[in-house]
């Protein structure tokens, strides 16, 4: 890798976006800037309570053909896996029509598929080197994700999906029930068919990990500052400063790593982009002694449950509701539901205490793909957000593909999908 000329370069956001990102940065000698309002890798950020999910397979948009039909199911079901507030459809309408039309056809599915196979398919291996760099390589694991189904059929009624997973060079063992069983003995035995994609992994402590790259680059010689960017002023199309809360901070570069605070910061500069927040949540049992052996997804409930540091946790629901609305905390209850639902013999008695509820923003553009690319105004902003889904595990590769547009290198994979000009 060549050195860099060092140039300051201002990072904004210090989820597991912005964290790698930095990283990247000061490999290539810059000096780094990272404004941050909370404690990296804290509750505040959606990189601490995500599925922990390394899923170098989680290439099909949220989208897919004939999703239009479910939209009233989405407006009548407030606690449904997928929901939108009325009071807030107004606002949400045009990025959902978009969130329909991209994945209107298999043909667009494939394509955000072979986008972002690139950008996840080895995933676990540039996390573990991250994690190991950063003295963290225990949260990192790369031993295989599951999906449960309850029947082959209801499989073969997720058949778009895998068979595009399939064309862009993922594989899978198909687990039958008497395997299940002996695989997941504490699993609801409804489970009768399953899926074990061996190239995935997962995370531990999501929040531990970013909080440990941040430490990382910190160590490296990041600097940190401990407020709330407001927008960028521009000087002959160049990025003068970031104005903040508490002042101007001056610098050559920036990159827009938010998440999904960041459509504002990209507005600042006249890009209009249409960043949404997929509101999700987890509930986390934090003395289970009973759970999956293997981090599972189940299909009918639309969640993942993972074993983590911190607990045993369960992750999952789409909500569109935008930055400001209270969090409906049953949802929270729904997913602990179906994680009793699943695992029997979890206690049903455990008192509220041992139980933590979390709620967070996925930072989501319509078709699924992040913007990761160039600001309209200027080279020298670089925009690092909307990884929706995925923004765990692309993190690592997206951090090295930061670095290599703020040093105007060729990219290590296609960026063109990912463009923010396709929505400009
Ligand atoms: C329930 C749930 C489950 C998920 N499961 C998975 C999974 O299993 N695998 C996976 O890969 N992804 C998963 N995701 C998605 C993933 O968590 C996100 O895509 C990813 O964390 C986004 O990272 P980020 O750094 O862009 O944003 P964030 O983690 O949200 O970080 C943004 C940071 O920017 C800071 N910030 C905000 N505004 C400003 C400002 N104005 N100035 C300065 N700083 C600011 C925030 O304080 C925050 O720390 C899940 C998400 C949810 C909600």
């Amino acid at each position: 890798m060549t050195p860099s000329s060092g140039q300051h370069v201002v990072v904004i956001g210090a989820g597991a976006i912005g964290v790698a990102s930095a990283i990247e940065l000061l490999r290539d000698g810059h000096r780094v800037t990272i404004v941050e309002p909370a404690t990296p890798g804290g509750e505040q950020a959606a990189s601490y309570g995500n599925a922990g999910w390394l899923s170098t397979h989680s290439v099909i948009p949220p989208a897919e053909p004939g999703a239009w039909k479910k939209v009233p199911k989405f407006l009548r079901d407030p606690l449904g896996p997928l929901a939108v507030r009325w009071t807030y459809l107004p606002k949400a309408l045009p990025w959902l029509v978009r969130y329909l039309l991209s994945g209107w056809t298999a043909a667009r599915v494939e394509a955000t598929a072979r986008a972002l196979r690139p950008l996840l398919r080895d995933a676990p291996a540039l996390h573990k080197k991250l994690a190991d760099e950063a003295g963290a390589g225990h949260l990192i694991e790369r031993q295989g994700v599951m999906h449960v189904y309850p029947s082959r059929a209801a499989f073969d009624a997720d058949s778009l999906g895998w068979n595009i997973r399939k064309l862009v060079g993922v594989s899978w063992l198909e687990i039958s029930a008497d395997e299940m069983r002996q695989r997941e003995p504490d699993l609801h035995p409804r489970y009768q068919f399953g899926v074990l994609v061996e190239e995935a992994g997962r995370c531990r402590d999501p929040g531990g990990y970013v909080a440990s790259l941040a430490a990382h680059a910190r160590a490296l010689g990041a600097e940190f500052v401990t407020t709330t960017a407001k927008g960028l002023r521009l000087t002959d199309g160049r990025p003068v400063s970031v104005l903040t809360e508490t002042g101007e901070l001056s610098c050559d570069k920036v990159v827009i790593a938010a998440g999904a605070h960041s459509k504002p910061l990209a507005a600042s500069i006249g890009d209009r982009l249409p960043l949404e927040t997929e509101r999700g949540y987890h509930v986390m049992i934090e003395s289970a002694e009973t759970g999956p052996r293997t981090s599972m997804m189940a299909s009918d409930a639309k969640m993942v449950v993972n074993w983590t540091d911190r607990g045993l946790r369960a992750a999952g629901q789409v909500e569109i509701a935008g930055l400001e609305a209270a969090p409906n905390w049953k949802r929270a209850e729904i997913l602990h539901d179906h994680l009793l639902g699943m695992f029997p013999k979890l206690p049903r008695d455990l008192p509220p205490a041992a139980i933590r509820s979390w709620f967070g923003h996925r930072p989501s553009m319509p078709d699924g793909r992040p913007c990761l690319g160039y600001s309209r105004a200027s080279r020298d902003v670089v925009y690092a957000f909307g990884h929706g889904h995925v923004g765990l595990v692309s993190s690592a590769r997206t951090g090295r593909v930061v670095a290599q547009l703020i040093g105007g290198r060729e990219t290590e994979i296609p960026v063109s999908p990912f463009d923010p000009k396709r929505y400009l």
